[in-house]
This record gives C-alpha cells, structure tokens and sequence, in this order.
C-alpha cells in the first residue's frame, strides 16, 4: 500500500490547476495531539459543473468517522471504501435535483487520528504537526483534478508557527493558512518553537537530524528563488517560499510557495538544487488542466529551466549527467505533443522527451531567441502548446516552426 499511495501521489499531485474554476473551501482545525487527533470542519461551496448526475465524490482518511454532512441542498450521503485508492473513503453527497442553485454549500464535520508511523509521512504531536494529501485529512474530489482554493484556521497554543501554501496569518491562538493559488488538496506544517533559518524571503525550516542539511537547502533555494525572481519577476515576484527539511516518511512535494521535503530522499545536493529550482520555476509555468496534452509544457519547462541552473551553478558536466538521465526516462517514448491526441502525457514525457524537446529548441534557435520564449512562456499566459509552436514561428520563421511541430509530434527522423 505504501508504494501505492507513494505512486498516487508523484503522478497525480504536482500541480496547480486553473484558478477561475476553483471551489471554495473554508476549515475549521482542532487537535488532540494525546491521540494524535483531530476535529475538522469544512466548508465548501460546489458549482453545478463538479457535480456528477448531482453527486460529488471526496476522498476522506480511512481512520476518519464523519459526523455530519450539512447544507441546503442536500439529499443523502454516504461513506465507504474508495475503489480508485482503496486505501481511503470517499464521501459521496448527493444534492436534491429540484434545485438549480449553481453553488451549493455542504458543511462536512469529521474527526479521526492521524497514524503517526503510517508511510504517508503526516503526523500530529503535541509539538508538531504535518498534513498533506498524502494521509487524505481534508476532503479532495475524488477525480484527482478539481481545483480548490480557500483557508484553514488552526488553534494551537502560543509559540507555534505554520507554514503552508500562499500566506499565514495569526491572531492569538488562531493561524489561518490562506491558499492563493488552487491546488487539488490543502497542505500545511505546524511546529511548537521551530528551528528556522531566513534569508530574504527564503526560509528554511528544520528538525534537529537535518542541522547540517539546512544550510545548503537554505543557500541552494536562495539562490535559485533570487535567479527566478530576477528573471521572470517582472511578471510576478514572488515573496517568500519555505522549504520544511523533516526526517519522516512520505514522498517530498511542493505546493506554490510551500515546500516539504523527506530528507532522507532528497539524494545529492545537485539533486536537491534541481529539485527546488523545478519547483521553485513553477510559480511561473503557466496554470493549465492537469489532465490535458497540454500539461507536459508545465513540468518540462520546469524541468529544463532547473536544469540549466544546475548547469550555471554546478557546470555542463553536470548538465549532462541531468541529460542522460531524461534521455533513459524518455525510452520507448514516441512523442511529446499530437494536436489530435488530447490526454495528459506520461512521466516520461514530461520529465524526459519533453525537456530533451526544449533542449535541441534551444540549440536551434540559438541562446537569444531561445531566451526570448523563454521569457514569453514564464511571463505571460501561455496553457497551449499550439501557442508555443506558433511563437517559434514568430522568431524563426515557417521552416523552424514546422521543424518544432514535426519534433513534439515524433515525426522528425533524427
Ligand atoms: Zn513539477
């Protein structure tokens, strides 16, 4: 089960999704840390379009005993083994069909203990607390592609801090975590008196096994946040990012400004830089449907841009090392793009083909055109790999553009 929920969660949850269509959520945290528990209201307001033949469908954890399901609209609901992730619930609410309310509010009230020592890699004690999808403490729409976007406000005693995607505020006893950009889950690390290092917007969190770890966390995610800020930043600067360095099980994932890692995956330190730098590039790759041929655009750029900071900072050599392993990844691939085959690319396109694709881009643009698109992609609204194509266009001409297009569809014979 374990490397199931681990597999689960690298393929499907490393991304953002499209911010005019996210539902709103508002939860409401208490803890039993004796227990390892907790007590959770949410909130959340469902358009008529996430309603299946008027259901909704939510993964919730196992563990979890749900007391209420509220709202106006609401017919039934029921809780039971998810067949997608057997591993958890789902909570399936079905609406009334008299109405046509295009939102419709349910308030979910539940509780339950979180396994502390599950592989999952969440936990509550009474000086820390970490919660991701990775343990499904918060409902998620069961389809693994619905936007959310809204707050969770915690009580917890004095001196603790929490750190979570968007921003934090906190007033007495109360910290809310306030998402800014829609993800598909809701994230967040709580500690009594944490041990944190700052440098200009980049902060670095840290357990007592990771002392050592954190200072190169620390200077290689300054680094690249300031290479990004200073690159794309026209477009949007980015504030802050925390990176959280725990010794604990469960994969390392990343949500907007909000990074967690398992120091014992984080492997090299080149691997590491690289793995900020791709998360940290992602505050500019352009917000698009997690599920369309569109997305490998996403995490491609992400990867090729971390890549050549890797190149800047550490050498080609290194570059090369990256290169050879996108190039095993890409194996028995056949293509990175078709117009007419619309579904979201695998693994090995997107962290292999894709990039190796941006790579002989470069090389035949050349450094300032490649730049220039470069520039384009991370600074404006680009969700379309059509767009990209018809820039190439733009910079090079019809022969390069067709060159570009035949090379995502596979059709160049090289
Ligand atoms: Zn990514």
């Amino acid at each position: 089960m374990k490397y199931l929920l681990i597999a689960v969660t690298t393929y499907f949850f490393s991304f953002a999704a499209m911010a005019s269509d996210a539902v709103e959520y508002r939860t409401n945290l208490t803890f039993s840390p004796e227990s390892s528990a907790l007590n959770a209201v949410t909130e959340m307001l469902i358009p008529k379009k996430y309603r299946n033949n008027g259901t909704v469908a939510l993964f919730l954890n196992k563990d979890f005993s749900v007391e209420s399901v509220e709202g106006q609209h609401i017919e039934s609901f029921e809780v039971k083994q998810s067949k997608k992730v057997p591993i958890w619930n789902e909570v399936i609410i079905e609406f009334s069909p008299s109405t046509k309310a295009n939102n419709k509010t349910v308030r979910i009230k539940y509780a339950g203990s979180i396994d502390n020592k599950a592989q999952h890699g969440n936990f509550i004690t009474s000086n820390q607390v970490h919660l991701s999808i990775d343990s499904a403490w918060h409902p998620v729409f069961s389809d693994f592609s619905t936007p959310i976007l809204g707050a969770v406000t915690l009580e917890l005693g004095d001196e603790w801090e929490v750190f979570g995607p968007g921003n934090v505020t906190s007033s007495g006893k109360k910290y809310q975590v306030n998402s800014i950009e829609p993800t598909i889950d809701v994230s967040l690390y709580a500690e009594k008196k944490p041990t944190s290092i700052h440098s200009d917007g980049f902060t670095v969190v840290y357990d007592d096994s990771n002392a050592e770890r954190a200072e190169f966390v620390s200077n290689a995610g300054h680094q690249c946040f300031k290479q990004m800020n200073q690159r794309f930043g026209k477009h949007k600067q980015l504030k802050a990012v925390q990176a959280i360095v725990l010794e604990r099980s469960g994969p390392s994932f990343a949500r907007g400004n909000y990074i967690s890692l398992n120091s014992q995956t984080l492997g090299s330190k080149v691997h590491t830089h690289q793995y900020l730098c791709h998360e940290i590039a992602h505050n500019w790759t352009n917000l698009t449907s997690a599920m369309s041929h569109d997305y490998w655009m996403i995490e491609s750029f992400a990867e090729y841009i971390s890549a050549k900071e890797v190149a800047r900072i550490y050498g080609e050599e290194e570059f090369e090392n990256i290169l050879k392993k996108w190039q095993a990844r890409a194996k028995g691939e056949a293509f990175v793009w078709r117009r007419e085959t619309d579904r979201r690319a695998s693994h090995k396109v997107n962290y292999g083909l894709g990039p190796i694709a941006l790579m002989k881009l470069q090389e035949k643009l050349g450094e300032a055109d490649f730049s220039e698109l470069l520039d384009w992609y991370m600074t404006s609204n680009v969700t379309k790999t059509e767009a990209l194509i018809t820039k190439v266009g733009t910079l090079a001409g019809a022969d390069t553009e067709s060159w570009f297009s035949d090379l995502l569809a596979g059709n160049n014979s090289e």
